[in-house]
Order: structure tokens, then C-alpha cells, then sequence
């Protein structure tokens, strides 16, 4: 399942050409009992990383407005015990943020040894925010492919491993969603008026997406591209994303003190 979502470094990432409702051969029933299971296994494996402190994970989750990134992390993350995590939103730069380089802001919030981070949103903003909102020219955002390549290769040479994900939302079920908050008062607050300029620009954000997932696709650090219009089928992605690479690291409870077997506290 998860080959299928990896976009393989140097190949195109082809995003437009991958279907948003794909439901990866599995049903609804069954998708939610696998989810409850990872769930319980991701909790074991970061109780692990926390306890062995020595290395840690990055989940990147992007996708376009109302793909759903809020709902992933509260689908995949319900079951897994807060302590080991670390989460942070990016929007638009302000502040100090504004007065330092892009990836400043990226580098101060990487989850500490022993912690899974997880990005909603992220330098990926610098490419293509700013691609599409026109806030740098195409030489200032083209050379930050580069520069991310190698921010994310260090990364994970010292110990972060990284998963990327796309959120791959379609075009009418983002219509339909950017609708239901604006009917719907207790989800408004969502809405902003700029949201539907965006949404007239659909291709053109799924192309500039293309090109950045195309160019920053690396083998140390690569993207999958998830079918984002059912809700169920991307948290079970996402799960099985972060499942694996936890799987992969399988890190180790930390030897504990000699002779302490038998030993009665008094
Ligand atoms: P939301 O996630 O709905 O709160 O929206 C955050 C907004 O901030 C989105 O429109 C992003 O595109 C925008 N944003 C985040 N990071 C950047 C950035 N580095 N440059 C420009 N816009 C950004
Ligand atoms: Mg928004």
C-alpha cells in the first residue's frame, strides 16, 4: 500500500494523475480496525523512542485548504499518549519569524531526541505559498528546493527521520467542504474570503505542489502522496506511514541498572 503512495526520487510525482478517492483496495470497516491497531502500536513504538532518547520523528502533513490536515492528526493521534509528542502549525511568518531566514522558525520547533513531531504545514510553505501568492521571486523560491534537500538530508543524518506527506484532496471535494464552512456556524471561523480565490486556482496549486513534491522526493527524506477525499482511508495512510517508519527505527528500551532483578522496595 504504501509503495504505491511513495513518489520514487527522480520520478515525477504525477499528483494530478493519482486519484483522490482511492480507497487503496480496502473498506471502510476493515480500514477502521487496522487504524485501531496501529494505533496501539505506534503507542508502544514511541513509548520506546521516548524511553531509548536518542533519536526522533518528523511527520510533514501538507496538502492544499480543507484537505483535512487537522482531522489526520486527531484521527491518528487520538490514541497515542501526548507526552512523546509535539505538534505545531504553521501560518503566515510574523514577528521574529518575519526578521530571520525561512527555515529558521522550521529549525526551533523539530521535536527533541525521543519525540515524534508532527508539521502542519511547514517550509514547504516557502516554496509554494509563496510560488502562488507571488511573496519572492522564482529565483529566490527555485533555490530553496536545494537548500531543503540538504536541511533535510542533516536532519536526518542526526537522527530525525522524516515523513512526508501529501494530502491529494480533489477539486470538487474541496468545493464541498469550503462550502460546508461556510454554511455550517460552528466551523466559519475556518473561512476566510481568500479561501475561494485559492480554490479558483486549483490546478495551478496541484502543479505548483507537483514540482515541489517532484523536486524534494529524496531518498533520505521521501514524499507520499495520500488520497485525501475520504476521511477514513487518509488517517489509515498516514497511520501506516508513521507506523512503518517507527518499525524501521525499532527503537530499544534503555538497559537498566544492574541487580535490580528481585530487589523489594522496603
Ligand atoms: P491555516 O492553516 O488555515 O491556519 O492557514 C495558514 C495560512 O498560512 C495558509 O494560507 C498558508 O499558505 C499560510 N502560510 C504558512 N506558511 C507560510 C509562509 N511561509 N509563507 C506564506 N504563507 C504561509
Ligand atoms: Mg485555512
Amino acid at each position: 500500500m504504501l509503495d504505491r503512495l511513495r513518489v520514487d526520487p527522480g520520478s515525477p510525482a504525477s499528483i494530478a494523475a493519482r486519484d483522490p478517492s482511492d480507497r487503496l483496495g480496502l473498506e471502510k470497516p476493515a480500514g477502521e480496525r487496522r487504524l485501531a491497531e496501529l494505533d496501539e502500536r505506534i503507542d508502544e513504538l514511541q513509548y520506546r523512542l521516548y524511553a531509548e532518547d536518542r533519536r526522533s520523528v518528523l511527520l510533514i502533513l501538507q496538502g492544499l485548504d480543507a484537505s483535512g490536515k487537522d482531522g489526520v492528526i486527531r484521527r491518528v493521534f487520538a490514541g497515542v499518549n501526548p507526552i512523546g509528542l509535539e505538534f505545531r502549525s504553521f501560518g503566515v511568518p510574523a514577528g521574529a519569524e518575519v526578521e530571520h531566514d525561512y527555515l529558521w522558525r522550521i529549525h526551533a520547533a523539530l521535536p527533541a531526541r525521543g519525540r515524534v513531531g508532527v508539521f502542519n504545514r511547514s517550509h514547504y510553505e516557502d516554496v509554494v505559498a509563496v510560488r502562488m501568492r507571488e511573496l519572492a521571486t522564482e529565483a529566490v523560491w527555485r533555490r530553496r528546493y536545494d537548500h531543503i534537500r540538504a536541511f533535510e538530508r542533516m536532519l536526518v543524518d542526526e537522527g530525525t527521520a522524516i515523513v512526508k506527506v501529501f494530502l491529494n484532496v480533489s477539486r470538487e471535494e474541496q468545493r464541498a467542504r469550503l462550502q460546508e464552512r461556510i454554511d455550517d456556524p460552528r466551523k466559519r471561523w475556518k473561512f476566510r474570503r481568500d479561501d475561494l480565490g485559492v480554490h479558483a486556482r486549483y490546478d495551478d496549486w496541484v502543479a505548483a505542489w507537483d514540482d515541489a513534491v517532484t523536486e524534494t522526493s529524496t531518498d533520505p527524506a521521501p514524499w507520499y502522496v495520500v488520497p485525501a477525499d475520504r476521511n477514513w482511508l487518509k488517517a489509515l495512510a498516514v497511520a501506516e506511514l508513521l507506523c512503518a517508519t517507527l518499525e524501521r527505527l525499532d527503537p530499544q528500551l534503555p538497559e537498566p541498572e544492574t541487580g535490580l532483578e528481585g530487589l523489594r522496595v522496603a
